[in-house]
């Protein structure tokens, strides 16, 4: 291990230098400070710069050290507007940086800008508030640009694929005026979260160049600081922050709470402004001073180290407060250590009340990485370290259902296209894996995140073609393919666990088979508006499932005890397995006091017996709005092939 990897690392270090203050630019008409922690540097200076691209800096500041590593500049004047970046020289080398702490920043977030965050906000933000929790929470996820960037989407082409094409709030395909598309749709389809795909600044998409440049965008270059390439105005600093607070603020008001992806898990690259203000002190090593690698995006963030869990609680907070983000999701949370995340979620309900913002993230890392020995990481073998409100994506339900993700793993099936029904697994899914033994295992099912699909791997549609059509028809829809997505679909709704849906899911999104669609054209990541409507009956079929959801308490229960509600009757024959749940609550009203669920692969009709009493048909193969005008069942039932039955005891 190097000196420098051993000093960042001692409690001597974290003794000395760790500063509580609050860094950045702040800018007021009594003055403007400038807060910068570099606790190795030698010397810094400010420079100041009228524009934020373009254009030599009109002034120079030597700041002044001010303890604990900090470094400072004062004036009386009001610096508003500004642009800024420091000169950083560590062991005699300078180096330029903007500032990480920046909460503007100009085009491409190359300079940062000192700038009065309350000119940014939108007429009534102050009164701006997330819509009432529903008895469930249904996560939709998308992506800023592919959202609304199909020309059928009827989103005005200037706004297309920005943060202001989720202002419009009633748009219809091709403008007919018929068949609503972005805002208008999800209302209708009846999702309660949006998660939005990275928003803050990321590096890989030039914000001055061409309107079809397209990324992801987990490539962080400001953590603090909205991206300028979903602004109708990259150069101007203000205009990026304005039309995001906007587009919550629409969100909200039309419902939804709004879910922010982050990626605190590593840096655009390893140069970053993190690593030119204190070269190294972000990033863990390998023992021969390499850079750590779990990320697979070529470093990893050192969260275990005091300021680097200091600099990404102080951003979750900052965001939460300025922009009024209901819940985050964490990239890679299995690079994070257990006691970052357990502070973030405890920060979060002082401010907010307990569990009131959403906290999750993917319980898992690329590859091994390189932290402090003795860190407990928040993947896997941490969730039932973390609190209960702090959740994970559940691969496990997501593998058993459609079969698994990696690359050569294409044509391995799940329950739903050839792999059969394995009693077990299917319980446990249906329990979110509450107490299981396993790959997969959490405290209660508040910690599950059910899914099918996401951004990363192939959608669920082209899985199943991938699995089940020789041909590979990714744009045919095929019966044989629906009736499997449906089954996929109401087998993830039966599950407890909070759920979540890849935007299109429900519409049999392909990417025409792209594993990893991260680089790929907005024409293959673009949301076809035309198909959803194409494939209306599907979407329908998702529609009745998210309603019939908000009315079973019995799944919707997030307590560590919910799995006891859970009970296997007999298993009658292969493939098929039948499930009771206790559907009692004394917080949500629900007419029916008990569910029975049956589940079939086979390629059959199966007649199951029916508990005793009277039951009414909910939902099948065909509607998942059976419950609207439930009709009764004793007996016995013919469960078709492929298809799943929901039956409800008054
Ligand atoms: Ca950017």
């Amino acid at each position: 291990m190097t000196n420098t990897q051993q000093y960042f690392n001692s409690e001597e270090f974290e003794n000395k230098f760790h500063c509580s203050a609050s860094l950045g630019a702040f800018p007021s008409a009594a003055g403007t400070v400038f807060r910068l922690w570099a606790p190795t540097a030698e010397a810094v200076a400010l420079r100041l710069y009228r524009s934020g691209d373009g254009g030599g800096a009109e002034e120079f500041h030597a700041m002044a050290p001010a303890g604990r590593g900090m470094w400072v500049y004062e004036t009386r004047r009001n610096l508003d507007g500004f642009y800024y970046d420091y000169e950083v020289e560590v062991d005699g080398v300078l180096r330029v940086t903007a500032d990480p702490y920046a909460k503007a920043c100009g085009l491409n977030g190359q300079r940062s800008m000192a700038l009065d965050l309350s000119r940014t906000n939108p007429p009534g933000w102050e009164f701006d508030q997330p819509p009432m929790q529903k008895p469930e929470t249904v996560i939709y996820e998308i992506h800023v640009k592919d959202f609304s960037w199909d020309p059928a989407s009827g989103v005005p082409d200037k706004y297309r694929g920005k943060f202001k094409a989720l202002c419009q709030t009633d748009t219809t395909l091709n403008n007919d005026g018929k068949h609503p598309t972005c805002l208008a749709y999800m209302r209708e389809l009846g999702v309660t979260h949006v998660q939005l795909m990275p928003v803050f600044d990321y590096g890989s998409v030039d914000e001055g160049g061409g309107t079809d440049a397209f990324n992801w965008g987990y490539d962080p270059v400001n953590y603090n600081v909205p991206e300028g390439s979903y602004s109708t105005d990259p150069r101007n600093g203000e205009v990026r922050i304005r039309e995001l607070k906007e587009a919550i603020q629409a969100l909200h008001q039309n419902g939804f709470r709004v879910i922010m992806d982050v990626v605190y898990n590593h840096t655009y690259r390893l140069d970053s402004w993190l690593w030119r203000t204190v070269p190294w002190y972000y990033s863990r090593q390998r023992p021969d001073g390499s850079p750590s690698n779990g990320s697979a995006c070529g470093n990893d963030a050192a969260s275990e180290r005091s300021m680097c869990a200091k600099y990404i609680l102080d951003s979750v907070l900052y965001w939460a407060e300025e922009y009024h983000m209901d819940g985050f999701r964490f990239d890679l949370m299995g690079l994070l250590d257990v006691k970052l995340m357990e502070d973030i979620r405890h920060a979060l309900d002082r401010r907010w009340g307990r569990g009131e913002k959403l906290l999750y993230g993917e319980p898992w890392a690329a590859a091994r990485t390189a932290a402090r020995s003795g860190t407990l990481l928040a993947g896997k073998e941490g969730l039932r370290r973390l609190d209960r409100e702090t959740g994970a994506f559940c691969d496990a339900t997501r593998d058993a259902v459609k079969g698994p993700v990696a690359a050569d793993q294409e044509a391995v099936p799940g329950f739903v296209n050839g792999g059969g029904l394995d009693a077990q697994a299917l319980v446990n899914c249906v329990r979110g894996w509450a107490g299981a033994k396993g790959a997969f295992s959490v405290k209660a099912p508040s910690q599950t995140i059910t899914y099918l699909s996401s951004h990363d791997d192939w959608t669920l549609w082209d899985k199943l073609v991938l699995t089940m059509d020789l041909r590979r028809h990714f744009d045919r829809l095929d019966r044989t393919l629906l009736r499997a997505n449906r089954l996929a679909a109401a087998i993830c709704f039966t599950c407890q666990g909070r759920l979540f849906l890849l935007s299109g899911e429900e519409f049999a999104r392909t990417k025409q088979g792209i594993r990893d669609s991260v680089c790929s054209p907005v024409q293959v990541n673009r949301l076809d508006w035309g198909r959803a409507w194409e494939n209306r009956e599907l979407v329908d079929y998702y529609r009745g499932l998210i309603a019939l959801r908000m009315r079973l308490p019995g799944l919707q229960d997030k307590s560590a005890q919910a799995r006891t509600r859970v009970t296997e009757a007999r298993e009658p024959y292969r493939d098929c397995v039948t499930l009771h749940i206790d559907n009692q609550s004394l917080k949500t009203e629900s007419p029916w006091r008990r569910l029975f669920l049956a589940y079939s692969v086979r390629q059959d009709t199966v007649e199951i017996s029916l508990p005793e009493g009277t039951w009414e048909l909910l939902a099948d193969a065909d509607s998942s709005f059976r419950w609207k005008s439930p009709e009764p069942h004793s007996g016995t039932y013919a469960l078709p092939h492929m298809s799943i039955a929901i039956f409800g005891q008054r």
